[in-house]
């Protein structure tokens, strides 16, 4: 784990109180206006070095805390199509440049003009850029402790409670093939909510994930006979006392390696494939923040599909026709379109769930498609059933998302995603996919949540029926970690902090 943790700073921390070893400005301009004193020093160091306040700088200080003042400028904000990823950035590369100084508690202070919406959360997005910046993946061995005193007023519990849901996001997707395969990840997250008020069941029995969840038993196919890397499903249930009035259901895929399954990646596309359970990682982070902040009157059920897709003799293979746990006889299109086969019957689960449920609203979150990296770059696409459209739960995703660093891209869901999956023949109801890969498809991101919606019978939910469920799929294939780069790219948590703040808003 890493060790950071926040606390509430005041002025004097500053100047020596607290133990404090260095402080970290984040700023456009560094105009300072509340803080002279740090003022004077920028504008000493700007008289003899003209990057001052342009690039990342230590600057000597002495009387302040550690004799450290760090400058790190976010670059002009007020252009149109800037955002607050900005801030996020600049945190980011100046804790690392903090932690190299040797500083392991640092003061942040954000020093922005107030009054830009795009603004709006920057100390709390500074606060987590920061945090971000010194992460570590568990397999590290020396993790110092850092803390990180905050000078913004930002609410620390929250912000503390966010982060150890975002580093168990970061654990869960950045470990290697066996250090977190499924029976792993499952034990990872038997500890991570061992003190915490949910109720978690693993379901590891073969007979019974065969019966239950026959889609994703399918992907596990060649891997059940290899212990450490047999299936598991985790459902986490935050279920407080007293009146729910809204009930949150959310599919995590978390496919721990991707083989491709018999449609074998190769020319080297399988390496990076271990950072294919972003999806799951994400679920079982914001359980996590949502475990320690114990909000009143809504239920949070979370279902994480473990599976390796391996190849072997005994892996599934394209023209099987399998019937998945609503009763849909799903024909094989690709192996390496797996995970929309283990959310399927996660989320048929969860359409049970949520009979009888107070306003349930549905999410998937996936590392799903190649497409929607060549479609959208480095952001997470989000694709809305009927029901969440009229209500405009993208759209609310969307704003909370451009404020939280995390910004996503709103997909459409059009009759011809639901013709790309229509059945062939009279053997089966659906097809899981065409035979290429999805980047080389047209609305390669987008039909999969036909497959999903008819696979796990939540079309049954539209408008006009009884229940309407809405229902969010959210795809991070490119979003899941930094750079776009699956082989080496750090975990980036997204979108924990989205959906927490969404949480908080409905
Ligand atoms: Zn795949």
């Amino acid at each position: 784990m890493a060790q950071v943790e926040f606390f509430t700073s005041a002025e004097d921390a500053l100047f020596g109180e607290g133990g404090w070893d260095a402080v970290l400005v984040v700023s456009q301009e560094f105009a300072l206006e509340s803080h002279p004193e740090l003022a004077q020093l920028v504008s000493h160091a700007a008289s003899v070095d003209q990057r001052t306040g342009k690039e990342a700088t230590l600057l000597l200080a002495p009387g302040l805390a550690g004799g450290r003042l760090l400058l790190a400028p976010t670059g002009d904000l007020s252009d149109d199509y800037e955002d607050v990823r900005r801030v996020y950035e600049a945190a980011e590369e100046g804790a690392k440049m903090a932690f190299r100084a040797g500083a392991r508690a640092m003061l942040l202070l954000l020093d922005l003009p107030a009054g830009d919406p795009r603004y709006l959360n920057a100390a709390e997005v500074a606060a987590l850029g920061v945090a971000q910046g010194l992460y570590l993946n568990p397999d590290v061995e020396s993790q110092p402790r850092v803390r990180i005193g905050l000078m913004n007023g930002q609410d620390v519990v929250r912000l503390n409670a966010l982060e150890a849901g975002r580093v168990a996001a970061r654990d869960l997707c950045g470990g290697d093939p066996e250090q977190m395969a499924p029976p792993a990840f499952a034990d990872y997250c038997v500890s991570l909510f061992a003190e915490e008020p949910v109720e978690l069941s693993v379901i590891d029995d073969r007979q019974q994930l065969e019966r239950e969840y026959p889609l994703l038993s399918a992907v596990s196919r060649a891997s059940f006979n290899i212990a450490r890397h047999a299936a598991r499903v985790v459902r986490i249930d935050y279920n407080p006392e007293g009146e729910i009035h809204q009930t949150w259901l959310i599919a995590g895929k978390g496919v721990t390696f991707d083989t491709g399954g018999a449609d074998l990646k190769v020319g080297g596309a399988m390496a990076g494939m271990s950072r294919d359970k972003g999806g799951a990682a994400a679920a079982a982070g914001f359980m996590k923040a949502v475990a320690m902040l114990r909000p009143q009157g809504i239920r949070v059920v979370a279902e994480l599909g473990l599976v390796r897709n391996a190849a072997g003799s005994d892996a599934f293979v394209p023209d099987e026709i399998i019937t998945s746990h609503a009763g849909i006889r799903v024909r094989i299109g690709n192996t390496d379109a797996e995970g929309r086969l283990v959310l399927a019957d996660l989320l048929s689960h969860l359409r049970e769930a949520a009979q009888g449920s107070p306003a349930p609203r549905v999410f998937s979150l996936a590392t799903l498609t190649g497409h929607v990296v060549r479609a959208y770059g480095p952001y997470t696409g989000v694709v809305e059933n009927s029901v969440a459209r009229v209500s405009q739960q993208g759209q609310l995703m969307q704003q909370i998302g451009e404020r939280w660093g995390e910004p996503v891209e709103l997909s459409t869901l059009r009759r011809e995603d639901f013709a790309q999956v229509a059945p062939r023949s009279e053997s089966e109801d659906l097809l899981s996919s065409n035979n290429g890969a999805s980047v080389n498809i047209s609305r390669g991101h987008q039909f999969p949540q036909a497959f999903l919606l008819k696979a796990s019978g939540l079309d049954r939910h539209q408008l006009a029926s009884d229940l309407p469920i809405p229902y969010l799929h959210v795809d991070i294939a490119a979003a899941a970690v930094e750079k776009r780069d699956p082989l080496y790219g750090k975990p980036t948590a997204r979108p924990v902090a989205t959906l927490l703040a969404m949480m908080e808003e409905l």
